[in-house]
C-alpha cells in the first residue's frame, strides 16, 4: 500500500500505524486491516486527525471500544480513529468526561462520589463515547436519561458545538449523531445522590448475574434490534422496504397491517412493550446454528459469537438466514444493532 501521508503529517499524528489489524480492537476479533490507525488521546488529537483526513480526503471511521462493530475481512480503506480522549471530572452531582472513558470507569465514578443514576448499564462494554452514539441501555434505563450536554466535532463545517439532552434526540438505541455524523468528543452528566448504597449494589450484582448467563467474549453484544411494538407504522413500513428490495409488491402502510402481524408473534416475545428479536430466533431453533466459523449462541440468541476464527462474511451469512427466517414466520424484518466498519 502507497503511503500518502508526508513526513510532517505523521509529525501532526504521532504514534500513526499503517496497516494495522483491527480484529485486536473489537469484541468480536473479526476483521482485516486498517490502512492508517491513531488513537487519539485527546480532544485536540481527534480534531487534529479528522482534520488530517479531510485535508488527504482520506475517508476515515470513529472508532470507540469496538464493542457494537462488525469489520470486514478486507478491512477499512482510510484512518480509523480510535477515541481514546479520558478525562474526568466531578462537580457536585455532575461528572465532566472524555468520550474516549470506559463507560465502566463512569460509573464507577459516580459511586465512588455517592452517586448513582446509571448502574443498571453497569458490565457494558465499550467507551462514553460509543454508549452515547447508540444510547445503550440496560434493563429499561438508556445512558441518555442522565445526559446533560454533549460537545461534538461537526466535521462538514469544522466546528466545535454543544448538544443539550433534547437535541440529542435519544431513542432506543438512537440518537442525533447516527444521523448527522458528528464525532462526540466529551459529555457532562447529571447524577442522583445515592444515600442508600446497599440497594446500588444490589442493582449492579443483579445486573452482573444477567451478564454471567451471556456470552461475554468474541461477540458484539445484541446483533439485532428488538421491535417496540407502538410503532406499527414503522413495522409496515420496514416491511414495504423489504418486499421492495426483494421485488415484492408493496402492500401499503397501515396501522391495522402492524397488528395483524402481530398476531404472528408468539406472547412470551413480547415483554415490556417490544418484540424480543432473542425469543424470535430462539423459537425459530437456531440456537447454536452455525456458519463458518461463527454461530447463534446456545446461551441468548441475539448473541452472534467468534467460535473458530470467524470471517464477517460468516456472521453476514447468518444475520442474512435469520432476517429471512424471522420474516417468513412472524413477517417481521429485523433491523441490526451492531455497526459495519468497511463494507
Ligand atoms: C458482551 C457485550 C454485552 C453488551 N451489552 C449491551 C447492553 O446491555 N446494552 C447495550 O446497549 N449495548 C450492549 N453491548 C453493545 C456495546 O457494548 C454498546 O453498544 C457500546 O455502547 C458501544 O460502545 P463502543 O465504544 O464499543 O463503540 P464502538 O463499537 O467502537 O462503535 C459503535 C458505533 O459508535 C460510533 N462511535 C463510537 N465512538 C464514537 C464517538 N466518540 N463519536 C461518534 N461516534 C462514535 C462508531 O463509529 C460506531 O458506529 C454489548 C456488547 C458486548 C460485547
Amino acid at each position: 500500500m502507497r503511503d500518502i501521508f508526508s513526513k510532517s503529517w505523521k509529525k501532526e499524528l504521532a504514534g500513526l500505524r499503517i496497516s494495522e489489524d483491527l480484529k485486536k480492537y473489537t469484541t468480536f476479533k473479526i476483521g482485516g486491516p486498517a490502512d492508517y490507525f491513531f488513537t487519539a488521546k485527546s480532544k485536540k488529537d481527534i480534531i487534529k486527525a479528522v482534520g488530517v483526513a479531510q485535508d488527504l480526503k482520506l475517508p476515515y471511521y470513529i472508532l470507540g471500544g469496538g464493542s457494537n462493530v462488525l469489520v470486514a475481512d478486507s478491512g477499512f480503506r482510510g484512518l480509523v480513529i480510535q477515541i481514546a480522549n479520558q478525562e474526568l471530572e466531578c462537580r457536585g452531582r455532575e461528572i465532566h468526561c472524555g468520550a474516549g472513558l470506559t463507560l465502566g470507569a463512569l460509573i464507577q465514578k459516580s459511586l465512588n462520589q455517592g452517586l448513582a443514576g446509571l448502574e443498571d448499564l453497569s458490565g457494558i462494554p465499550g467507551t462514553v463515547g460509543g454508549a452515547i452514539y447508540g444510547n445503550a441501555g440496560a434493563f429499561g434505563h438508556f445512558i441518555g436519561e442522565k445526559v446533560k450536554t454533549v460537545w461534538v466535532l461537526d466535521p462538514k463545517h469544522s466546528q466545535v458545538k454543544v448538544y443539550t439532552q433534547k437535541e440529542c434526540q435519544f431513542g432506543y438505541r438512537e440518537s442525533v449523531f447516527k444521523r448527522n455524523h458528528n464525532i462526540i468528543l466529551d459529555a457532562d452528566f447529571v447524577f442522583e445522590p445515592a444515600p442508600d448504597k446497599k440497594r446500588i449494589l444490589k442493582k449492579i450484582e443483579r445486573a452482573q448475574a444477567v451478564r454471567a448467563r451471556h456470552p461475554y467474549k468474541n461477540c458484539a453484544g445484541s446483533v439485532f434490534k428488538n421491535i417496540p411494538f407502538h410503532g406499527y407504522a414503522r413495522l409496515s413500513w420496514l416491511r414495504q422496504i423489504f418486499r421492495q428490495s426483494r421485488g415484492l409488491q408493496s402492500e401499503g402502510s397501515s396501522e391495522k397491517q402492524g397488528e395483524r402481524f402481530l398476531k404472528n408473534v408468539p406472547s412470551e416475545c413480547v415483554q415490556y412493550g417490544e418484540i424480543k428479536a432473542a425469543c424470535l430466533i430462539e423459537k425459530l431453533g437456531l440456537k447454536n446454528k452455525m456458519m463458518g466459523g461463527a454461530a447463534i449462541s446456545e446461551q441468548h440468541a441475539n448473541f452472534i459469537v467468534n467460535k473458530r476464527e470467524a470471517k464477517a462474511k460468516d456472521v453476514l451469512d447468518l444475520i442474512d438466514l435469520v432476517r429471512k427466517k424471522v420474516y417468513k414466520k412472524y413477517r417481521i424484518v429485523l433491523e441490526t444493532e451492531i455497526q459495519f466498519v468497511g463494507f
